[in-house]
């Protein structure tokens, strides 16, 4: 599997063998999707591309024997024009039912298709590690992926169909035109080839260029969702931001309008010129067929049926190979889609379900971690142990790793340097949901869950369902309880203004629900609290911390108000990602250093 950091090289054009092998895979999806489907619109491709041949021969077929008909005036001639008019008619209509069945079909399989590249997407996306999501390359390729690529993969094999159809008309023109003037098979099908090459020319570029300003485009998007969230609604109308981000969108759209209409300009005139050939080769044949006609060569049956061959079959061969070039094109954002989809996903591919040391609990032993591309590790050799039944104190002024050890200690992150032990076996052995059962955590910033009241507690458990008792648990450890009961459909009320029943919460009662969600899962034995009381009233937080810890339970708790971590058996002080001091509140005092100076700030207020 590719690494995301080489996966999309500076050239962005992927080489043939991987867009042969996209192409073969979109292919294996659709056959996947609906088989039966896709053969139907096979079917139905192929009698579309015989009929207008066939039009055109009865055509030919009426013309003749109308002049016969003049010619004898016999009424059985007559009768042969008549019913070469009815067959024509008859082909006619077939074709238009069939053409409309077609494009029936061809819907359906666009809903399917789509449904399934994006449920590809989705569970990729919901498969990558909080590492590999957190990439901007990848974030790149899944806005790509989303944006381009769902609607890629139908274009394909429309294109596909296209070829089979224009294929299938061509072989028929090519069989009709061999019995009466072969040489026009060379002019139909030179009039297309200019075209061809022009819009080869062009596929390759519009790639390279959309491609290129994802980066604008992942802004501009941005900008947009800055101007019509909700979330960031009060600092936009309160700071009065909304001129300046529409100045930066527009700024952005007219710099990628214009790159857009470079290329539109080009193809525009290149192609009219191209164009205009085309219709330069058609025409002089068309000449040579008249003189010809006249000069006593051919019928005027033939005639007419000759000049509709060159016309359709010179459509044949643009459509033929138009569908080679979009399709091209197609299997360049393809090839994208694949490449998304066989990035390594970094997650722990650990088995065990239980660790060696039955009780030991959470170690850090010697542990590092630097973000990519950052100058300097977020965490350096961190080493603590967390035994069953006690609490761990972390402090930190912002940016000191505190957020960063919490991910490490959940298992999210995979250390550079050290270990990470939970009961003496490494995180990364352990079967990613049995260790995800052990743990409680309220992260921070936690998510509000945009759904109901119940989905928020249960998402503790994988959304799985709380017996009432549980969540009445769960409620109650997050403090939850009353404001739950003050909501009218309870915990099935939505949440949040975006919907049109949905309650908005404020940051206090949605911290509430973020911890009752820590708290839902009661087979965790080690619970990870980061901020938990930050929007939190004073009443609530010391009824908190006044709460006992579940037997055997431990608990890390990340808090900035040092008094909430008086009960803590020990205290980890953290700068730079580093451990400068470590013990428990009164051996911190003692030492008279960093703490005890930051835990006098804190108090000195209250005391004066
Ligand atoms: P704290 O929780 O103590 O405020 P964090 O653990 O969030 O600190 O951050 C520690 C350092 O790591 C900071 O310098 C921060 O800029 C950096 N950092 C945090 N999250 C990321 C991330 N997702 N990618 C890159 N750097 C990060």
């Amino acid at each position: 599997m590719p690494d995301p950091d080489t996966a999309i090289a500076d050239d962005p054009v992927p080489p043939w063998r991987d867009r042969v092998s996209a192409a073969a895979r979109t292919l294996a999806i659709i056959a996947r999707t609906r088989p039966g489907l896709t053969a139907a619109i096979a079917a139905l491709t192929i009698i579309a591309a015989l009929l207008p041949p066939a039009a055109l021969y009865i055509s030919k077929l009426l013309i003749d024997a109308v002049v016969a008909a003049i010619d004898t005036g016999l009424d059985a001639d007559r009768m042969v024009a008549l019913r070469w008019v009815v067959v024509e008619a008859a082909i006619l209509a077939v074709l238009l039912v069939v053409r409309r069945l077609l494009l029936f079909e061809k819907a359906r399989l666009h809903a399917e298709l789509g449904f399934a590249v994006a449920r590809l997407i989705l569970d990729k996306a919901s498969r990558f590690s909080l590492a590999r999501i957190e990439l901007p390359r990848v974030q790149e390729m899944l806005i790509h992926a989303k944006q381009f690529a769902a609607a890629r993969p139908y274009a394909l094999v429309v294109r596909g169909f296209d070829v089979l159809q224009a294929a299938v008309t061509l072989i028929s023109i090519t069989a009709l035109l061999a019995a009466s003037a072969p040489w026009l098979i060379i002019l139909m099908l030179l009039g297309g080839l200019p075209a061809f090459i022009g819009n080869l020319r062009f596929s390759g570029d519009a790639y390279r260029f959309y491609t290129a300003r994802s980066p604008q485009m992942r802004e501009r998007n941005y900008l947009e969702s800055l101007v019509t969230n909700e979330a960031a609604a009060r600092e936009r109308l309160h700071y009065g931001l909304g001129d300046a981000l529409l100045g930066r969108y527009s700024g952005l759209f007219r710099d990628m309008y214009r790159g857009d209409q470079k290329l539109q300009g080009r193809q525009a005139v290149i192609g009219s010129l191209l164009g205009v050939l085309g219709s330069a080769v058609f025409l002089g044949g068309k000449l040579w067929i008249v003189a010809v006609t006249i000069a006593g060569r051919f019928s005027l049956g033939q005639m007419t049926m000759l000049i509709g061959l060159l016309k359709q079959g010179q459509n044949a061969v643009n459509a033929l190979l138009g569908a080679f070039t979009g399709s091209y094109e197609d299997i360049l954002y393809v090839t994208r889609l694949f490449a998304l989809l066989d990035l390594e996903e970094g997650r722990n591919a650990g088995t065990l379900m239980a660790g060696p040391a039955p009780g030991d609990g959470l170690r850090f032993d010697a542990v590092s971690f630097t973000y990519p591309g950052a100058p300097g590790p977020a965490l350096d050799r961190v080493s603590f142990h967390l035994s069953p039944g006690t609490r761990l104190g972390l402090v930190g002024i912002n940016g000191s790793g505190k957020t960063t050890l919490v991910k490490l200690a959940a298992g999210l992150y995979q250390p550079d340097a050290g270990r990470v032990l939970l009961d003496g076996l490494s995180l990364a052995e352990w079967e990613p949901t049995a260790l995800a059962r052990r743990i409680g955590v309220m992260f921070q910033p936690h998510v509000n869950f945009k759904l109901s009241v119940r989905d928020n507690i249960e998402a503790g458990i994988g959304l799985s369902s709380l017996s009432p008792d549980a969540m009445e648990r769960a409620l109650a450890s997050g403090l939850a309880t009353e404001l739950v009961g003050s909501l009218a459909e309870g915990v099935e009320t939505r949440l949040s203004k975006r919907f049109a029943e949905g309650v908005e919460l404020s940051g206090g009662q949605w911290q509430r629900l973020a911890m009752a969600r820590a708290h839902a899962n009661e087979d965790a034995d080690i619970l990870i609290l980061d901020e938990p009381t930050a929007a939190l009233d004073a009443e609530a937080e010391a009824a908190f911390m006044a709460a006992p810890l579940a037997p055997g339970r431990s608990l890390i708790l990340i808090s900035h108000r040092l008094s909430n971590l008086r009960t803590a058996d020990q205290i980890i002080l953290l700068e730079h990602g580093r451990i400068i001091e470590a013990g428990n509140h009164e051996t911190l005092i003692g030492l008279g250093g960093a703490y005890a100076d930051l835990f006098a700030l804190q108090a000195d207020p209250y005391r004066t």
